[in-house]
């Protein structure tokens, strides 16, 4: 597989048609940005630890019957997946408050909640990514119903099946952002890239965060966070 012209180059990955017209190549980079790309840094190593990752996710969350884009690995930092349409939402999971939850509701961070949360942002860079419902969603055409409980439906489950593994490397999966798109055949399957950089992830024991939440935060210790993430997930260091 080859990639063929780009047909898009965003703030973390660029994406490549191939000869495949349902396939394409998403090739991860090492470019940070935050805050609606307000700030922007590169971390090295990056690329490849988040198309790895993802990859090992996404191969667990198959495993588990969650559909995703996954096709096949091709590089360290690149990855055949299912073209798809992109439903422009992000969904959010929380299971602790932090970030912008903790900011927009005047909470600290670390509350752990009885159950978890769901929210979704219309992805749309020139807004913002604006907090919407469910049936903001549907009013602006974003979705379908059955989408959205479609999406609802993987988002808790992906949640528990992360939520399990992730204990089992001694790490606190604390939120995390998805996306789906719509297949050719329009079926619903999870997209993009799970990875430090749409997850927040704290160490089970010391709180000490392994997440792109240093880079945003001007903490230090950014590409070690990353590096440390790999080794626990694949058991080796770059
Ligand atoms: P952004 O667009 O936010 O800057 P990226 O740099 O991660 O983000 O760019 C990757 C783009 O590719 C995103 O817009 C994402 O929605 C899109 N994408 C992810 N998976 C697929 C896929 N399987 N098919 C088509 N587009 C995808
Ligand atoms: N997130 C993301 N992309 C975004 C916004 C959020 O991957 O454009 C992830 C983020 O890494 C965190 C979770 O979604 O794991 C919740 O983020 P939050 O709403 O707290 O926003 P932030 O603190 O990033 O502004």
């Amino acid at each position: 597989m080859k990639k063929c012209e780009m047909l898009y180059e965003g703030k973390a990955k660029k994406v490549y048609a191939t000869e495949d017209e349902n396939l394409v190549i998403v090739d991860y980079k090492d470019d940070a940005t935050a805050f609606n790309g307000e700030k922007k840094g590169t971390i090295a190593g990056k690329g490849v630890v988040n198309n790895v990752m993802s990859n090992h996710m996404f191969q667990l969350l198959e495993k588990q019957g969650v559909p995703t884009h996954f096709v096949e690995q091709l590089s360290e930092r690149e990855t055949v997946v299912k073209k798809v349409q992109i439903v422009p939402l992000e969904v959010i999971i929380r299971n602790i408050s932090a970030g912008s939850f903790a900011k927009r509701y005047g909470v600290e961070e670390g509350i752990v909640f009885s159950q978890p949360t769901i929210e979704f942002s219309y992805k749309n860079d020139e807004l913002g990514d604006p907090l919407i419902n469910s049936y903001h969603a549907l009013a602006l055409g974003l979705a379908t119903q059955e989408e959205i409980d479609k999406i609802k439906e993987m988002s808790f489950k992906i949640n528990e099946v992360m939520k399990k593994y992730f204990d089992t490397l001694n790490v606190i999966l604390v939120d995390f952002k998805l996306e789906f798109g719509k297949t050719a055949d329009g079926t619903v399957v999870l997209a993009d890239e799970i990875s430090p950089d749409t997850c927040r992830l704290w160490d089970k024991d010391t709180k000490e965060k392994l997440d792109k939440d240093r880079f945003r935060r001007d903490m230090g210790g950014v590409e070690e966070a990353y590096q440390e993430m790999f080794r626990r997930l694949l058991g080796e260091t770059l």
